[in-house]
């Protein structure tokens, strides 16, 4: 499921300061017209962020940010999501965030966001309908190391030419970064994007076999795997990974669909080596996976895409939307969507996460925003609701410190503090001893198909186009190959 990664960087609006109040008040909140928000990191923050994002390398060595980028297993639910992975993504992030303005204006990095920005959105949304005899393929950023990574497979070959290969020995590939390109160890430095197929099957990363082949691609100081695979294979390994398996065969269908054309939106609008990665900022995906309720959800929807007016729908999806989805204007300002709105949902009363909630120390609070690069945090006094969408989602907010106000949105908050600590962007805040309390519903953006409530709607009988026309009422189920 894809969450919001926000493509700019945490906004503050420094207003005058509410008297330095020593107190902890939660201001009740009140609706002002109009909305202003600034984007930047502070550049006095690059010193402390270039120091975490150093500490995320040394987590990757160490196997770490590997299981953040292959991503959990079956199941796949938020839920499973550790605080360590969160921050680690969030690192990350920043890092891209980072890079993306060191590389001046106009400047994308595919890794942080893979959905093109600004003068190209026009273009890049003229999503005409693919047509294909067969699936195409699609290629998927499965893990990103400053270290060295194991492919293994029996018949696991070096691809070097036309009709050239090298044999690797025991079925064993040691690939890492090398000067120049990439390096095997045994075979020496190759060139970046070398192929790495098994004639035998699936090649095996960390455990999980991945079907189709493996790139090894050089991106900075990192090594980056891209897997190329048929699209069909590819939803079924999403699917598998997104979906509860006791989720309902209805459900899936609709999942499968929704997934299908999501991946084609962003294969139309990507640049740079790989369409989509495996993990929330694209849709999980851990490799060959999926039993046979999953197989068969892919195999009767074979080809089905949600399309308008013959273009692609942005078909995004989220875990619980609480009651109503979002808008997607209100998550993501600046990015042009095309068949997706908002709508009551009301089958996802059941969910895990319909409502939740989630104590916050001031401190800690200050800490989150300080870390996410907000300058000028003091002492957190009150947090104060501004503005909602109309689905009731926050999107301006006050942070009180005793130096002055924060403005922010619920999702630069939880950008902040956090995408599974704080669930959502729908909720309330209030003091509750020593600490602010946020209750809230739902888990995930919110926009596009509600995964809890399609297993609701699948539940009450309804059947998978019923599922997608309730959540993507202006768009249509069509078969492109
Ligand atoms: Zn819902």
């Amino acid at each position: 499921m894809t969450d919001p990664q926000p493509q700019t960087g945490p906004s503050r609006r420094p207003t005058p300061g509410p008297g330095g109040s020593p107190a902890l008040i939660v201001v009740p909140p009140v609706v002002v017209g109009g909305r202003e928000r600034r984007y930047a990191i502070r550049p006095a923050r690059l010193a402390l962020l270039l120091a975490l994002v150093f500490a995320a390398g040394a987590a990757a060595a160490a196997g770490i940010a590997t299981t953040a980028w292959v991503a959990s297993g079956q199941g796949g639910l938020r839920e499973q999501v550790t605080g360590l992975e969160t921050q680690v993504a969030a690192l990350q992030q920043q890092l891209e965030e980072l890079r993306t303005q060191a590389a001046g204006p106009g400047a994308t990095d595919p890794v942080a966001d893979p959905t093109p920005e600004g003068a190209e959105e026009p273009e890049k949304l003229a999503l005409r309908l693919p047509s294909a005899d067969t699936a195409p393929t699609i290629r998927v950023a499965i893990l990103r190391t400053a270290g060295s990574v194991e492919l293994r497979g029996e018949g696991l070959i070096i691809v070097t030419g036309k009709d050239k290969a090298i044999p690797m020995p025991g079925g064993l590939a040691v690939a890492r970064r090398g000067p120049g390109g990439v390096f095997v160890e045994g075979v020496g430095t190759l060139p970046d994007g070398t192929p790495v197929e098994n004639r035998l099957g699936a090649i095996e990363v960390g455990g999980k076999p991945f079907p189709g082949r493996l790139e090894l691609h050089r991106q900075g100081d990192e090594l980056l795997l891209v897997n190329e695979l048929d699209l069909e294979r590819y939803v079924q390994g999403v699917v598998a990974a997104e979906v509860p398996s006791s989720f309902g065969m209805e459900a899936k269908k609709a999942q499968v669909v929704a997934a299908r054309t999501y991946a084609l939106m962003q294969r139309a609008g990507a640049e740079g080596p790989y369409h989509v990665t495996a993990t929330v900022d694209d849709q999980v995906y851990s490799g060959a996976a999926g039993d046979g309720p999953t197989r068969a959800a892919v195999a009767t929807t074979h080809g089905e895409v949600l399309s308008q007016d013959g273009y692609l729908v942005s078909a995004y999806f989220s875990s619980t939307c609480g009651g109503r989805t979002e808008d997607p204007i209100h998550v993501w300002p600046d990015r042009l969507t095309r068949g997706v709105r908002s709508v009551a949902c009301g089958f996802c009363d059941d969910a895990p996460y319909a409502h939740w909630s989630h104590d916050i120390a001031p401190a800690r609070l200050s800490k989150a925003l300080a870390d996410a690069g907000y300058e000028g945090v003091g002492d957190v006094t009150g947090v104060r609701i501004r503005e909602r969408s109309p689905s009731g989602r926050v999107t301006i907010l006050e942070v009180q410190t005793s130096d002055e106000t924060i403005e922010l949105s619920g999702q630069d908050l939880r950008a902040a503090v956090g995408w599974t600590p704080l669930k959502s962007a729908a909720f309330d805040v209030k003091v509750k001893g020593d600490s602010f309390e946020f209750e809230g519903s739902g888990f995930g953006h919110g926009v596009g198909l509600c995964q809890y409530g399609a297993q609701g709607m699948d539940q009450a009988g309804r059947t998978y186009r019923e599922i997608l026309g309730r959540y993507y009422p202006d768009a249509k189920v069509t078969k492109i190959y």
